[in-house]
């Protein structure tokens, strides 16, 4: 399996807009974080998590050809944004599968009625196929894939693990019942906002706290604010099998 980092950095991706903070001037590219995804390949198979404000720009950085289809973390813009730019998949390979927890699919249906809409659809409008997940594990291209229920302060977050692989964003808390799902989990991935503590994400504390319960051989953090450091400082000061993802970085597992 195959892990690409599409995008690694917090809801208003860095640099910030307008902002003069020395991490959003920084020249080097791991500084430079898009919104939150990650595509994921095996034999046959081609899924990306999310689907934030800047998948078009994702998708030809890294040149996805193809993809099977789009799992949902949750329904918060930074994740979801960019749900009409899956046209050019549509155009070529027909409506396009979805994964997501009903609260997210009908969420949906409200912001993007015209890709759902029944009658009078524009016809270059986004088609898809909706599946709801419902915190049970299910299969796909040959892999089982289960999701794992955690919380964004109040609100409830799938990740998702694939094998010994598992995904976990825009996570505060989790209850013990999912944190079993991780068991024998060798490749984490997982949120880190910032040193400060934030209501609804890691902080960079918490998630090394975290990391130390699932024991992960290595761990990878994402969901970065620039608020967070340098990666080339941050970085130094990680345990040996932490590392701060950045933007285009593949993984193989
Ligand atoms: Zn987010």
């Amino acid at each position: 399996m195959k892990v690409t980092f599409l995008g690694t950095g917090t809801s208003q991706g860095i640099p910030v807009i307008g902002s003069k903070h020395p991490v959003c001037l920084s020249t080097d590219n791991r500084d430079k974080r898009l919104r939150v995804s990650v595509w994921v390949q095996w034999e046959g198979a081609s899924f990306v998590i999310d689907c934030g404000p800047d998948f078009r720009q994702q998708m030809l950085v890294n040149n996805v050809e193809r993809i099977d289809g789009i799992f949902f973390t949750h329904e918060h813009a930074d994740h979801t944004a960019g749900i009409d730019d899956i046209r050019p998949y549509v155009f070529r390979q027909g409506a396009l599968p979805i994964y997501a927890h009903q609260r997210v699919l009908n969420e949906f249906h409200k912001r993007f009625e015209y890709v759902f809409a029944q009658e009078n659809r524009y016809p270059g409008a986004p088609e898809v196929v909706a599946h709801q997940i419902d915190n049970t594990p299910f299969e796909l291209k040959g892999k089982t894939i289960v999701p794992i229920s955690v919380w964004h302060d109040t609100l409830q977050v799938f990740g998702f693990r694939i094998d010994c692989f598992a995904y976990l964003t825009d996570m505060k808390t989790i209850d013990d019942s999912e944190l079993e799902k991780l068991k024998g989990v060798k490749v984490l991935v997982v949120n880190a906002l910032r040193e400060e503590p934030h209501a609804s994400h890691f902080n960079l504390e918490e998630a090394l706290e975290f990391i130390n319960i699932v024991k992960p051989e290595r761990a990878y953090l994402t969901h970065i604010s620039h608020l967070l450091g340098f990666h080339a400082e941050v970085e130094k000061k990680l345990p040996k099998n932490v590392f701060l993802a950045f933007d285009t970085l593949t993984i193989d597992i």
